[in-house]
């Protein structure tokens, strides 16, 4: 999936906006969700995006109420979807409607916890504040290294 230096990721035009403009709809509210991937020999393309519904609304990062109830349910989640919609690939996103692209300390904390995983993060336009649209992952890994190896994963938009 990663640590693999020349493999791409892929996000059609259309997926981007739409992505991007999910999370402008829904400011100031940080939103969150899933984003489906086809694996190609060596690039991963992006085929489709869910949203989570939520009934708490937050404009800020939250700690999981129960670190292994969130755990269990992201493995739960990502068999689901891998099964049922017959994806290669399942990746969270969730919104930064700051526009920093960084991972958040809480989000380190979860992907300490998990000790590998994807976060992708999605960035909502803000004309106001010359905000521009942005996409862009983060891979953690440490689960062999003492050290956590985090890799940016920079997507490239393709026009279909
Ligand atoms: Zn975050």
């Amino acid at each position: 999936m990663s640590g693999v230096k020349d493999f791409r990721y892929l996000i059609p035009e259309s997926l981007f906006q739409e992505i991007t403009q999910k999370a402008a709809a829904e400011l100031p509210n940080l939103i969150h969700g899933w984003l489906f991937a086809e694996r190609k020999e060596n690039f991963g393309i992006c085929t489709k995006f869910i949203m989570n519904p939520d009934l708490r609304k937050s404009k800020v990062h939250m700690k999981p109420r129960s670190w292994m109830r969130y755990k269990k349910s992201k493995i739960y989640n990502m068999r689901k979807f891998k099964q049922e919609l017959e994806v290669d690939i399942v990746w969270q996103w969730h919104s930064h409607p700051s526009g920093n692209d960084k991972l958040h300390a809480i989000d380190k904390r979860i992907l300490k916890y998990l000790s590998n995983g994807v976060m992708i993060i999605v960035i909502p336009a803000i004309p106001e504040k010359e905000q521009k649209p942005h996409l862009v992952g983060w891979y953690y890994d440490k689960r062999y290294t003492k050290k956590p190896i985090i890799e940016k994963m920079v997507f490239e938009i393709i026009s279909e």
